[in-house]
């Protein structure tokens, strides 16, 4: 067994919210700069533009790529080699996040209470997802996710007799509907399959996936290449002003599901996506 402290989590989980917080990953900004030589409208343009320098004032002077700075979203992979020491993983998870934001004055956005509408004051609890895999690593994939696009996310449950054709009808209303209110252009991450909580779960998931990376499988890579196709068409543009750069990727994964089942999940994802990782 490899022992390891969650005092490293705590101090890694610190480290990636400040990263993600200020530097856009290099595949969005390489997207973005792709776009600027394809998109149409000049005013969509000089958006891109823009969000390109923001990016860049934001790394360089070390202030938040928003004014959200997110609701931290923390994919852990486990490896079953490990023997954590000095406490317990989720508390190490939140303590990092807690210390991140405060550390880069990013922030804190979460509610305690659903109705209530307390701020927590230090952007605790994160969402916290636990896979338990081979090996004697921890993965550690932080999200900071910003509410204005995840507010744009869809389910629906599907009849199990429903055509490709309907799902995709429904995949781009989801993205029509959310419009300028996501700030595009947009990542959109599709979970297909599963049940009602996994198909949400694959959709975030999917966002993970660097832009310009497909789906592994045959049909799937040719279904995103064509549905983003169809999204850049609907007219929707960066930040909404009309263009034809509504998004920078759409990523599906798809798992077995229920006979009697076909649930479809949407996550929506804005220009601003901060995320970060590292292995332990
Ligand atoms: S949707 Fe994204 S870019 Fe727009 S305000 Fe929220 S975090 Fe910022």
């Amino acid at each position: 067994m490899r022992e390891i402290s969650t005092k490293k989590i705590t101090e890694t989980v610190k480290n990636l919210c400040l990263e993600a917080g200020v530097d856009l990953p290099a595949d969005i900004l390489d997207a973005l700069n792709d776009a600027l030589k394809t998109e149409e409208s000049p005013l969509g343009r000089e958006i891109i533009r823009q969000i390109i320098k923001n990016a860049e004032i934001a790394k360089k002077e070390k202030m938040p790529l928003c004014q959200d700075t997110g609701l931290a979203v923390v994919f852990i992979e486990l490896g079953q080699a490990v023997r954590l020491l000095d406490g317990q993983l989720e508390e190490a998870v939140n303590e990092g996040v807690s210390q991140g934001y405060h550390k880069g004055f990013l922030r804190k956005s979460v509610a305690a209470d659903p109705l209530i509408r307390e701020n927590t004051g230090d952007n605790t609890p994160a969402v916290i997802h636990t896979e338990i895999v081979p090996g004697d690593k921890i993965r550690l994939q932080l999200m900071a996710k910003g509410g204005g696009a995840e507010n744009r996310s869809a389910s629906r449950m599907f009849k199990p007799t429903s055509t490709k054709d309907e799902i995709e009808q429904f995949i781009l209303e989801t993205v029509e509907k959310a419009g300028p209110n996501a700030c595009p252009p947009l990542i959109v991450g599709v979970g297909l399959g599963g049940n009602f909580e996994s198909s949400a779960l694959m959709a975030k998931k999917a966002l993970l996936r660097p832009i310009g990376r497909r789906n592994s499988g045959f049909d799937t890579c040719k279904w995103e290449k064509s549905l983003l196709d169809k999204i850049n068409k609907l007219g929707v543009g960066p930040m909404g002003v009309g263009g034809t750069t509504t998004a920078l990727a759409i990523n599906i994964e798809r798992r077995p599901c229920h006979i009697s089942s076909l649930p479809v999940a949407v996550n929506i994802e804005c220009h601003a996506h901060r995320f970060k990782e590292t292995v332990i």
